[in-house]
């Protein structure tokens, strides 16, 4: 998620930083021509259109789903065309852009928006710009699945929770008129207190290595156990993290007055803070994301390869520690 409307999503540079060994979506077999007479060929066959692949977006993240100031859904592409790659990615950068386009993508699904602030011009000497002519001349469409894949069950905090193990798990806010499971955030409980630093080195673990690495604050020997965890940036939700009586807060881009003002509110107890990458945050949900659609699709009998990207879209490239 993004914390407000002032946070485009769209990270302008990317490194080649290493990221973890990207567990690629198992791909379905290469789909045959499809004859002009579909009626002949049967369901197993059909190559979906773009207008198809929205459809099965809406049947697992409603755009219902998404905040108010957020835009999600098609940014380009015609509803007609065909769409045999769907490659899934956080960011719509331009090095994402060159990885798909050369993989012959069809659709990408971006979690963050390329264009969430109103723009006057798309002409190509921009960057955003040039990543729409460069869409719309390889014929491929962008579809954005932002903080209604946040919402959604099985959602990007639902991944980390899951990938951390928590259990009884609910929203930390839920959905006004939505479903009891969905909500931005999540918290739920360890199967058993662990201390805080053991429990920061699993979040490491689960995540993608980027340069600013994971931030604590708390006393590393305290134990914890019942969890926050919000994907993206999750400052706006400390009020519900206390509410819910979490021990510790999982979440991206702390800034410094709301962390600091949360600890001294706490005085040295709980909660206590967890800041990861924004990035590495989201880019766990891709995976679980590419493997729902393809199993939407497939079930309506359609038949596309799905890849996800590879390329680390963490806008840091290195990081300066005392001692080092
Ligand atoms: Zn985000």
């Amino acid at each position: 998620m993004e914390q407000n409307e002032h946070d485009d999503g769209a990270s302008p540079s990317e490194v080649d930083a290493s990221v973890p060994e990207v567990p690629e979506v198992p791909e379905v077999p290469e789909v045959p021509e499809v004859p002009d007479d579909t009626t002949a060929v049967s369901p197993a066959e059909r190559v979906p259109t773009v207008g198809d692949v929205l459809l099965a977006i809406e049947e697992l993240w409603p755009e219902s789903l998404a905040e108010g100031w957020d835009a999600v859904g098609l940014v380009a592409g015609r509803s007609e065309n065909r769409v045999d790659r769907i490659f899934f990615t956080v960011d719509p950068t331009s090095a994402v852009l060159d990885e798909a386009l050369g993989w012959g993508a069809t659709m990408i699904v971006s979690h963050h928006p390329l264009l969430l602030k109103p723009v006057s011009s798309v002409a190509a000497s921009g960057f955003k710009g040039d990543v729409i002519h460069r869409l719309i001349e390889a014929g491929c469409a962008l579809v954005t699945v932002h903080t209604n894949g946040d919402s959604a069950v099985g959602g990007v905090s639902d991944v980390l929770a899951d990938a951390l193990g928590l259990r009884d798990v609910e929203p930390l806010m839920r959905t006004a008129d939505g479903l009891p499971e969905e909500g931005i955030g999540r918290v739920g409980n360890l199967e058993a207190p662990v201390a805080l630093g053991a429990f920061a080195e699993a979040v490491f673990s689960i995540l993608p290595a980027v340069a600013g690495g994971v931030r604590v604050a708390g006393d590393k020997d305290a134990l914890v156990r019942r969890v926050a965890v919000c994907g993206g940036a999750g400052d706006s939700l400390f009020d519900r993290v206390r509410t819910n009586q979490a021990d510790v807060y999982v979440t991206a881009d702390l800034r410094h007055h709301p962390a600091s003002e949360v600890r001294e509110a706490a005085a040295g107890s709980t909660p206590y803070l967890i800041d990861v990458s924004h990035f590495g945050s989201e880019w766990l949900w891709l995976t679980p994301a590419a493997d729902a659609l393809g199993n939407v699709l497939s079930d309506q009998g359609f038949s596309t390869d799905i890849r996800v990207s590879g390329i680390n879209t963490d806008p840091w490239d290195f990081v300066l520690t005392p001692g080092h």
